[in-house]
């Protein structure tokens, strides 16, 4: 049974969630969790009670970008998120293991029943927004992740890269597939930005997704450079405190489709 209310049903009695978006990715590196982190950080800071869940199992980045290194506890209500510096609820499975760097390589099922537990198991308390960090690709595991979770809306991030193969229009096919609204399209690592000049150098070749956007009939919500303050406080563990305005829109755009 896959319709939305019997997945909200199986939510942990304690935990009321209004929207859930979920991040994904035609294939992993491209900067799905960055993304997710920005858009969880942009929506709490307009006020937003705001959760991550960390479901992409197979390379869970986002406690070390927020700087947690405590394992996640439990009571009897079941298990409880990490917090924050600024309160945004973490669920991850890198706050479950026991080193942070043990491989994970468990096997799909088990993956994605890791995940459904997240789902059923996890006392997020009242949230606007749960962002779900997907895993990677159009594969057995994300399909299973996305039938156990009632996504309302998905975003897809995309390099220039991926376009040249098609890689975003798998994405967008999955999407369609499970019938769940495309919020639009976000380009990661769209460009350089000359830190002499401010020219923009498009150093994986000029983007396709404005093509593939029309083509789909889903919005580009926004553009990302590569940026090395945004990768040194991600290495810091301080990503809460970037002060770049590349997603703006983007969060403008989610805040406005839930406003009821
Ligand atoms: P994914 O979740 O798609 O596997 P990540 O979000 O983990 O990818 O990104 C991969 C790596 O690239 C991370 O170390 C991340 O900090 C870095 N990164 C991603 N996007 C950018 C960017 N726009 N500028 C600088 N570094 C980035």
């Amino acid at each position: 049974e896959h319709s939305k209310e019997s997945m909200l049903e199986q939510l942990n009695q304690y935990s009321s969630i209004k929207n859930v978006i979920g991040i994904v990715s035609g294939k992993g590196g491209v900067g799905k969790s960055f993304v997710t982190a920005m858009l969880a950080v942009l929506l709490n800071r307009k006020g937003y009670r705001v959760g991550i869940l960390d479901a992409d199992i197979t390379g869970p980045s986002i406690p070390r970008m927020f700087g947690i290194n405590e394992k996640a506890s439990a009571n009897e209500l079941g298990l409880l998120p990490e917090l924050t510096v600024n309160n945004i609820k973490i669920m991850s499975v890198n706050l479950l293991l026991d080193k942070e760097d043990s491989p994970v390589v468990w096997r799909g099922p088990i993956l994605a029943g890791t995940v459904k537990q997240f789902w059923t198991d996890v006392v997020w308390d009242e949230l606007d927004y749960l962002f779900i960090d997907m895993p990677p690709g159009t594969g057995d595991v994300p399909l299973t992740v996305f039938q156990s979770i009632p996504l309302d809306g998905i975003v897809i991030v995309s390099s220039p890269q991926d376009l040249v193969s098609m890689i975003v229009k798998k994405a967008y096919n999955m999407a369609k597939l499970m019938n769940i609204p495309i919020l639009g399209y976000v380009e990661n690592m769209s460009y350089v930005k000359c830190p002499d000049c401010g020219k923009e150098i498009p150093i994986f070749g000029e983007s396709k997704l404005g093509e593939i956007a029309e083509e789909t009939g889903v919005d580009i919500l926004g553009r990302i450079p590569i940026d090395p303050v945004l990768a040194s406080l991600v290495d810091k563990g301080e990503f809460e405190r970037f002060s770049c305005d590349y997603l703006s829109g983007a969060a403008e755009h989610i805040e406005k489709m839930y406003e009821k």
